[in-house]
């Protein structure tokens, strides 16, 4: 028997390649891998840096949805079907969309796959598939073989997962609709293990808020300090809180740290229920310790609350070119289905798209929604403004000037890279078309 595991790309403009920042190597595909019993013969499609081979002698066809890739899967699980292959669907999309998913696939897999995926193959085997399967979102710890990435050429950082969800609840966020606003820590022992058998030298830690457990984190990162690494994570700006904290992610290996600081509107965080994130003054002083540890920031805002206006967009640059962020994200608001911005938007019918990740006129980096004090044409080209400014050249050297006194000698030059390329990819990434006419492309 053979499974042909299949990563969708978001979606490519003709003759151009896949946008380079997006190509991190999927763990999730790792993970099913090392759950397959090892007389199943396996191989995997990334989407993203290589053609599908429709043609493939296989048995069955396993898809991780996510909801920007969502009109891509149903296009390649066509394909497959059309061919009498059966296909499989799982990720957060269909966990959130299940009856949409099961319109396009054999059989759904909703939750986390690991606790059924032993259960759905042999059912297959049997002849004995159900409709669903129903994971749990509760952590079963696998460690993920990535001997099926050979061949493929993926940023040179080595993921490793440390826990999954979140504690908080933003509106505007599928992780905690997902995982019921809680988190779930994985075995330290297991951790560890991964980071050993990693093979690059620097580390994302895959985790949705790092410091979501403080104390779990604390143990964490006494653990990994042996190990000589250096890595980059994700939490929220409460970490600056705690100076003792600060000072065990530094002795770690932290070198940068996703922040989510979304607004500095306080109506718009109140709207977003992220109000834990600091006032004005004091979240200068945080962001300062933060730096003051050493570690680099990549900020991340979201522009088209309601309380968002024109000054908004000047406020958060200067906010960011202030502070001399590491790295800066300067994104739209999205209603993801299951969220319960997607449901408010809904009832207020501001909708623009009903369901956006499938229409076919939607296109990356357009606006699904009516924003409150500016037209969404107007939102998606001030979000691109605000990207353009903070990448220009002048404002680059100014960051990396800053960033040379607290980084080593590995943060510093990929300060460069980082910067230079996500500057590039600012209009590479717009108007990409969602999950259309791939194949035939050149890579
Ligand atoms: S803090 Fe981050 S991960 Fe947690 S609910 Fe808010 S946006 Fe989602």
């Amino acid at each position: 028997m053979k499974i042909t595991f299949i990563l969708p790309a978001i979606g490519k403009k003709p003759g151009e390649k896949y946008i380079g920042t997006w190509k991190m190597e999927p763990l999730t595909i790792a993970v099913l891998k090392s759950l397959t019993p090892p007389d199943i013969e396996t191989e995997f499609y990334d989407d993203r840096i290589e053609c599908i081979n429709y043609d493939t002698k296989t048995n069955l066809v396993v898809i991780t949805v996510e909801t920007y890739t969502a009109q891509r899967s149903y296009r390649i699980a066509d394909q497959f079907r059309q061919r009498g292959i059966p296909v499989i669907m799982g990720g957060y999309h269909v966990t959130l969309l299940p009856e949409e998913a099961r319109q396009y696939a054999d059989s759904i897999i909703t939750g986390n796959a690991e606790a059924v995926w032993k259960t759905m193959l042999q059912d297959f085997q049997n002849q004995k598939l159900k409709k669903v399967y129903h994971g749990t979102v509760e952590y079963s710890d696998v460690p993920p073989d990535k001997s099926i990435f050979a061949g493929k050429k993926y940023l040179p950082i080595s993921l490793v997962e440390t826990g999954r969800g979140c504690c908080h609840s933003c509106e505007f966020c599928a992780i905690s609709t997902y995982y019921h606003c809680k988190y779930y820590r994985r075995e330290h022992q297991n951790i560890i293990r991964d980071i050993q058998n990693s093979t690059h030298n620097f580390y994302f830690l895959v985790d949705d808020n790092l410091i979501a457990d403080l104390n779990n984190a604390k143990t964490l990162l006494q653990k990994i300090e042996p190990l000589k690494i250096k890595w980059a994570g994700q939490g929220t700006l409460a970490m600056a809180k705690d100076k003792e904290l600060l000072k065990l992610m530094k002795k770690s290996g932290c070198e940068l740290i996703l922040i989510g600081f979304e607004s500095l509107e306080e109506e718009s965080l109140k709207q977003m229920n992220k109000s834990f994130n600091a006032a004005l003054g004091e979240r200068d002083e945080l962001v300062q310790r933060i730096h003051d540890a050493g570690i680099g920031i990549y900020a991340t805002f979201v522009f088209g609350y309601d309380g968002d206006t024109y000054q908004t967009f000047a406020d958060t640059l200067d906010f960011a070119k202030k502070h001399n962020f590491y790295t800066a994200a300067f994104n739209h608001l999205l209603p993801h289905p299951g969220t319960r911005l997607y449901q408010r938007l809904k009832e207020e019918k501001r909708l623009i798209y009903d369901q956006w990740w499938l229409d076919e006129h939607y296109i990356y980096g357009d606006i699904a929604f009516q924003p409150k004090n500016m037209s969404a044409a107007e939102l998606s080209q001030l979000c691109r403004q605000a990207r353009k400014e903070f990448a220009n050249f002048s404002t680059v050297v100014k960051r990396g000037l800053y960033s040379i006194k607290r980084s080593s000698p590995l943060m510093w030059l990929l300060f460069w890279s980082m910067n230079l390329r996500l500057g590039k990819e600012v209009d590479e990434k717009m108007k990409i078309p969602l999950g259309r006419n791939l194949d035939e492309l050149p890579k």
